[in-house]
Order: structure tokens, then sequence, then C-alpha cells
């Protein structure tokens, strides 16, 4: 029997009643610390775990010495010092007083079951769902995901409320009673978030909702799909935020620069009319000085009129406002147009072309070559340092692949997707030394997506970079049209 005490999983003491270890077995050695029996043994408890002494547990053991009633708890937290270290420990515990012959409490049996691992594993579980649900509330996130096999979902009220159902939504509420939210004009945008998930896993869209009460909110869409082993879509799982004070804000600000830029282009247009009848008038005089004051008071207002057009471009393409004049032409004779007009009035750098693709295509001449112009000119802007610019054509036999290359500062690899929205500028030293609005970029991929193609960026930092864009070749149809 004694053998069975000392070999079983759980820890079992005996104590008399002045706390003297008559007892322990193996499992308890180790919560005590101690490698075996016969270093607990004969000892004073206290002088073995000294934080226990007037703590909670030491009042317990009183009490069922006292009282004579047995005590058990779960996951009771007891304070220890044990090998020096103070920590708390949880344990399953159970206390039972010990009786002679006479019926007199001489001790008491010490059974117990440690769990701290697995209490301090699941607090720390606790404590971070707690933060996780701090950080969704804090941000106003709805929760949600949707079965795709049975459409049905599971919400956080958070989630009905940004769509107008505060005290819940009906349980059944189905992806499709979600779609039939979505604002019309949205849908598309919605559609294709949903397809590109299906695709690529994760979707982010910000489309315009009613709500219940009729209002419109924007909401701000992030989810992954779920596929199982036969890559099957099951599960949609992500988060639904309200952006429309944003939104606000963002339309407040377009107006703002759409009613600025409209403003300026007007007085911007006289000045230069009046510059040009000034200059003809004044070079007459025969002064070079003169004349090297008209040069760079021209360049001056050609920098404003550049910056004016690209404010004004945003805007009307953001209102859907830009008409596209679609035409077959030479891509290789527009390269060749656009490198002689910029190299003319650039000495720091050579802009060479290598034309390997093939170059018929269907698109808009003017926009095409605004998309070279800001290419080649944030080429130059960028590599201050190197002379060499290089513009490829690819052999392809379906799209018309080309390649606008410098040697300069390069770009890093967080930064190649950001650098194509509107505003964004690489803040560090070497690229505030040149001036910008951030809109190039920006312009020239609305540019390319209207007419069916797209860009990106090959890089390495310090070493340059290949700004490459793509565009469908001119099929037969277009031709016979
Ligand atoms: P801007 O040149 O007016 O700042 P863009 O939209 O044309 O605006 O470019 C956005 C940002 O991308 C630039 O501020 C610059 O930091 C970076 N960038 C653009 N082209 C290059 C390039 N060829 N090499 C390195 N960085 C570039």
């Amino acid at each position: 029997m004694n053998e069975l005490y000392r070999k079983a999983p759980v820890g079992i003491f005996f104590m008399n009643k002045d706390f003297v270890v008559n007892f322990a077995n193996q499992a308890m050695c180790k919560m005590f610390g101690k490698e075996s029996p016969a270093e607990i043994e004969g000892k004073n408890l206290f002088s073995l775990l000294p934080g226990l002494e007037g703590d909670f547990i030491h009042q317990l053991y009183e009490k069922v010495i006292g009282t004579g009633e047995s005590f058990v708890d779960k996951e009771l937290p007891v304070n220890f010092i044990r090998n020096g270290k103070a920590e708390v420990a949880y344990y399953n515990i159970l206390i039972e007083p010990v009786r002679n012959d006479r019926n007199e409490i001489i001790g008491i049996v010490n059974v117990s079951l440690e769990l701290t691992e697995q209490v301090v594993n699941r607090k720390r579980l606790e404590e971070s769902q707690h933060r996780l649900d701090l950080a969704i509330e804090a941000n106003k996130l709805g929760i949600w995901e949707f079965d795709l096999l049975s459409n049905t979902s599971v919400r956080s009220a958070r989630y009905d409320e940004i769509f107008g159902y505060e005290n819940g939504a009906p349980s059944w509420w189905s992806r499709e009673d979600f779609v039939r939210h979505i604002m019309e004009e949205d849908l598309p945008t919605y559609k294709a978030a949903f397809e590109q998930a299906r695709e690529r896993g994760d979707m982010e869209a910000e489309v315009r909702i009613i709500t219940a009460h009729g209002t419109m909110k924007w909401i701000g869409i992030r989810g992954v799909i779920l596929k199982d082993d036969d890559g099957i879509p099951v599960k949609a799982i992500g988060i639904t935020v309200d952006v429309t004070e944003r939104k606000r804000q963002e339309t407040q600000k377009d107006e703002f620069i759409s009613i600025v830029s409209h403003e300026l282009k007007t007085p911007i247009t006289s000045v230069k009319a009046y510059t040009q009848i000034l200059q003809r008038e004044l070079s007459k005089l025969g002064d070079p000085k003169i004349s090297l004051m008209f040069d760079r008071m021209d360049k001056q207002l050609n920098k404003l009129t550049g910056i004016i057009y690209d404010l004004l471009d945003v805007t009307h393409m953001e209102g859907g406002k830009v008409r596209y004049n679609h035409t077959e032409f030479s891509f290789n004779d527009l390269l060749d147009e656009i490198i002689s007009e910029i190299q003319v009035g650039i000495h720091t750098h050579t802009i060479q072309a290598v034309k390997q693709g093939k170059d018929r295509i269907y698109a808009d001449r003017e926009r095409i070559s605004q998309v070279l112009v800001n290419l080649i000119t944030n080429a130059i802007k960028y590599s201050p340092k190197s002379s060499e610019i290089i513009i490829r054509t690819y052999p392809s036999e379906t799209v018309l692949l080309c390649g606008v290359q410098d040697f300069g500062f390069g770009i890093s690899d967080e930064m190649k997707t950001k650098l194509f929205e509107k505003f964004y500028r690489v803040h560090n030293s070497q690229h505030s030394t040149v001036s910008g609005l951030g809109l190039g970029l920006y312009i020239t991929r609305e540019i390319l997506k209207r007419q069916n193609g797209r860009i990106w960026v090959n890089s390495v930092l310090g070493e340059g970079s290949e700004f490459v864009f793509e565009l469908p070749l001119t099929t037969s149809e277009e031709i016979s049209t």
C-alpha cells in the first residue's frame, strides 16, 4: 500500500498537527522542488516552503485540523517560494483530517494534483483573447464567418449593428442577405473582390451599403476564404468596419483639390500666354540675361502647369470623367517621339530604346504618351548619379510589354505596391531631395487599368528600378473596325 502511495501520479503527503511532514510521495517531492522524500520527511512544512507560513493555505490546514472537516477545491492558487523563487502554483486539492483510534485528529493528509502549466496557459489564452476583444471593440470591428456550403453565418453584435440591426440581424442571415444591402453601383467591386478571394484566398474591398434604417454607409471588408482538401471554398471569415466618416473626409478633400486645381488652370494658362508675348517683345532688346530669365520662368510655369494637370487628372479619374479616345497606332513610333522630345531638354541622362516586341496597339495615344513621360521623368528624377536609361519592349505574341529601367535609388520591397497609391511618396534622405506630389504613378496605373493594362516594378534598393507595363496588342477585330 505504502508503495502505491509512493508511486501515485498525484502528490500525497501526511503531516502531524505541528506541520512536520511524516510522509511524502515522489510526485509531492517534485511539487516541493525536492529530489526525494528523504529531503522532506521529518521536516517542518514551513521550513521547506517558507512562503506558506501565514498564507491562505496555512489557514486552511489549521481549519481542517480545528474543525475536522475536509476541504476540496479546484485550481486553488498557492503562493510558493520554490527553489528560492516566489511563484503561484495551481492545484486540485483535497485536505483530509487523519484521526487516531480514539477519533482524535493527529494530522492531515494533503492530496494535490498540480495544474500550474494548464492554468497558466489557459490564463494566457484568456488574456490574449481579452486583448483581442479590446482591440476589436476599440476599432469597432464587426466580425463575421460565412459557411459557404450551408449558407449560414456567425456574426458579432457590432457587425449586425453596422448593418442597422441593433438587436441582432435575423439568425438566418446569409451571404445573399449581406449582398442585398450593397448598393448596386458597388456590386461589381464586391464581386471582383470575392472572386479574387476564391482564387487567391484573401479579399479587401470598400463598398457602400444601405442599412436596415435606409441610410447609406461606407464599409471596409477584409477577409479570407478557406478551402477544403479538394480546393472547394467552404468558409469566408473576416472583419467589417464602418468607414463612412473617413470616406466623407476623403470626398471633402477631393472636392477641395478639384475646385482649387480647376480655379488655378485659367490664370496659369493666361500667365503663360502673357509671358510668351513679353518674351517675344523683350528678346528684341538682345539682352542674354533677359532670355535666360524667361527660360527659367518658362520651366517653372511648366512645372506648375504639370502639377495642376496632375491634380485635375486625379479628380477626373475618380469621378469617372476621363474619356479615352482609342486609335490603332505604332507604340515604337510613339516611343521614338517621346524619347527625342525628352532628350532635347535633358543633358544628364541618355535614353536608349531596345525594341523587341510587336508594337501595334489600340489605345489612347495621348494617355499612353503620358504614361511614358511619367515613367521616363521618374527614371531621370530618381537616378541623379547615373546617366543611363533603357526602355525595352519585350517579345510577346499577345501583349505589349514595356520596361523603363534606371540605375538609381531603387525601391525597397515594402514600398513596391504602395508607390502606386495616390499621394504616396517615399520619405528618406535620398527621395526627399526630389520634389513631387506622389501622383504620377497613381495616374499611370489608372490610365493603364482603364485600357486593360497593368504595371508593376522590379527593383533592387541601391541598384535601380525597372517599371514594367503591359497592354493588349491590337486584335484582328480592332484592326478591321
Ligand atoms: P512623385 O515622383 O511626384 O513623387 P510618383 O507617383 O511618380 O510621384 O512616384 C511616387 C514615389 O515613387 C516617388 O515619390 C518615389 O519615391 C518613388 N519612385 C517613382 N519612380 C521611381 C524610380 N524610378 N526609382 C525610385 N523611386 C521611384
